[in-house]
């Protein structure tokens, strides 16, 4: 049902544009997601790619009377740190899907470190082995990958390893994290605050036969969701040569939001190989797989908000 419909009818390259006012809610009752990067593996550069953007995932929350959110800390969240006011310390909290470099290079980056009262803290996933995630940013970011260390920043950065768990963050806000299949430890997260609901897959490794077999704390981060923002990173075709590369289609993050129950969906963490055009014409097609099923659907786009 989901191939045919994904397979099916003409494919005009027309985007539906997305944006603070076609939000269900006004803007003072909802959360605003914001896009800050939304390319997966490496940042990349260019006139073909400048309609979505060439930024790694970094994805921004703002709650009314609520401290910032941010899923990831890519090469997007040095555009956010830099829109924040120099003299106002940044407070905040960032849930970390992985430790995979196109999630944290931003995090060096982040103007607000620069601060002395800035104060963060990182909800990542528990590694394997002995290290926790502290110990793991301290030895990488450090000479001679990094001038500095990463302890001379002024900011305070305070890490928290999680794995299947629910908590709060304050704000109202209640933060649910699942173990999702990728290559390494990695966590989906859902946001929920006065009954909405987002939910951030950044990277998710579909079955390497192509089936759509989808474990339940992926159905649980998803459910009945508002906004899910999903892996969409390779076509079909390229899944067949990257099986067990972590990532999947954007016609299985469809099923995947679909059979959730979830309303809208994003398609992220595209491919930096994905020009302007293409992904017009993934999201197409998405798009109307996704009207078959019951889920709006388009592609994230840096630079572009949503209200949930
Ligand atoms: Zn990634
Ligand atoms: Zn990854």
């Amino acid at each position: 049902m989901v191939g045919r419909a994904w397979r099916e009818g003409q494919l005009p390259l027309t985007w539906n544009p997305i944006g603070g006012s076609t939000g269900l809610h006004g803007a003072s009752d909802a959360i605003t997601v914001n896009f800050h990067g939304v390319r997966g593996s490496t940042p990349c550069h260019g006139e073909e790619i400048m309609g979505y953007g060439g930024n790694t995932s970094c994805v921004s929350l703002d709650i009314p009377g609520g401290r910032p959110i941010l899923f990831d800390l890519g090469t997007g969240l040095r555009y956010f740190g830099a829109a924040h006011p120099a003299d106002e310390p940044f407070r905040g909290t960032c849930l970390l899907t992985h430790l995979h470099w196109d999630h944290i290079q931003g995090l060096p980056f982040f103007k607000p470190l620069l601060h002395p009262d800035a104060d963060v803290t990182v909800y990542a996933p528990e590694q394997e082995g002995d290290l926790t995630v502290a110990e793991v940013f301290a030895d990488t970011i450090k000479p001679p990958l990094f001038p500095i260390h990463f302890s001379m920043f002024p900011g305070d950065v305070g890490f928290a390893d999680v794995a299947n768990e629910e908590f709060s963050i304050g704000d109202g806000v209640d933060v649910m994290s699942r173990l999702v299949p990728h290559v390494g430890n990695t966590l989906g997260f859902r946001v929920t605050w006065q009954g909405r609901s987002v939910a951030y897959l950044s990277d998710h490794q579909m079955p390497a036969d192509g089936s759509f077999d989808v474990t339940p704390g992926v159905l649980e981060l998803c459910a009945d969701a508002d906004l899910v923002i999903h892996d969409a990173q390779y076509t079909p075709e390229e899944f067949v040569v990257k099986s067990d590369w972590g990532h999947c289609t954007p016609e299985f993050a469809v099923y995947v939001a679909a059979r959730a129950g979830a309303k809208r969906l994003a398609l992220f963490h595209h491919d930096p190989m994905h020009h302007d055009d293409m992904l017009d014409l993934i999201a197409e097609q998405a798009r109307r797989c996704g009207d078959d099923l019951g889920v709006d659907v388009f592609a994230a786009r840096e630079r572009h908000s949503v209200l949930v």
